[in-house]
């Protein structure tokens, strides 16, 4: 099953009292630069998020709609040095809030470059959410840049470490450009959204098939 094969941009919203009824969704964060569009892009199968060069541009949560309901929820970039005052200050007020507070929010796919994994804004991030008691599965993005033997010593660095932070995060290898990890990816936030299935309301079926 491929969850974000039909999203759909739906709307941008800048404040909590903006965002839309739910019946689940997936919110995808991670430092600027760390590949969080692209992968949003590989996952939807077309150009749904904006890739770009400048990081610290998306100021907004963008809310792309999937079936019965639900949705991905992009989040702006943290971590870069020349971001505007306002853009840190909207991470720490309405980003936070929302990741603590968002009920429908059913977990959070956390992106990282291969090559500068968990770094301190990182740990920030997880520990930070880790009271919400929701799932982490961390996407090591443009794991192509390393040898596969590079890659696996990665992989299992991060795994030993969120292990320590919390049982239920979780990490693998992504690759847009060479579409490695999709269909792991997929699975994990398949089961993510499953529970909703029946909830939908809206006479949608979304049945999730195991890969
Ligand atoms: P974002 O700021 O986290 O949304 O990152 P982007 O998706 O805009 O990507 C940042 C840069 O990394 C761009 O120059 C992309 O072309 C590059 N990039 C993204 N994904 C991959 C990948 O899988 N492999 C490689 N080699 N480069 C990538």
């Amino acid at each position: 099953m491929r969850p974000f094969r039909d999203a759909a941009f739906f709307k941008s919203a800048a404040r909590l009292d903006q965002l839309p009824a739910s019946q689940g969704e997936i919110a995808f964060v991670g430092r600027s630069n760390a590949g969080k569009s692209s992968a949003i892009n590989t996952l939807a199968g077309k150009r749904l998020a904006f890739v770009s060069k400048t990081p610290g541009r998306t100021q907004l949560l963008n809310f792309y709609a999937l079936a019965g309901d639900r949705f991905l929820v992009d989040l702006p970039g943290y971590g870069y040095s020349k971001a505007p005052a306002a853009a840190r200050a909207l991470w720490e007020g309405t980003l936070g809030g929302y990741l603590r507070t968002r009920e429908p929010l059913r977990g959070a796919a956390v992106i990282m470059d291969v090559r500068q994994p968990l770094t301190e804004l990182d740990y920030r991030l997880l520990r930070w959410f880790r009271p919400t008691g929701k799932p982490v599965h961390v996407l090591l993005a443009k794991s192509d840049k390393l040898s596969r033997a590079a890659a696996r010593g990665v992989l299992s660095r991060v795994s030993a470490e969120l292990l320590l932070l919390a049982p239920n995060y979780s990490v693998q290898l992504f690759s847009s450009f060479k579409k490695l990890g999709t269909d792991e990816a997929e699975a994990v936030f398949c089961r993510w959204l499953d529970p909703l299935t029946s909830t939908s309301g809206q006479g949608k079926e979304f049945v999730a098939v195991a890969d």
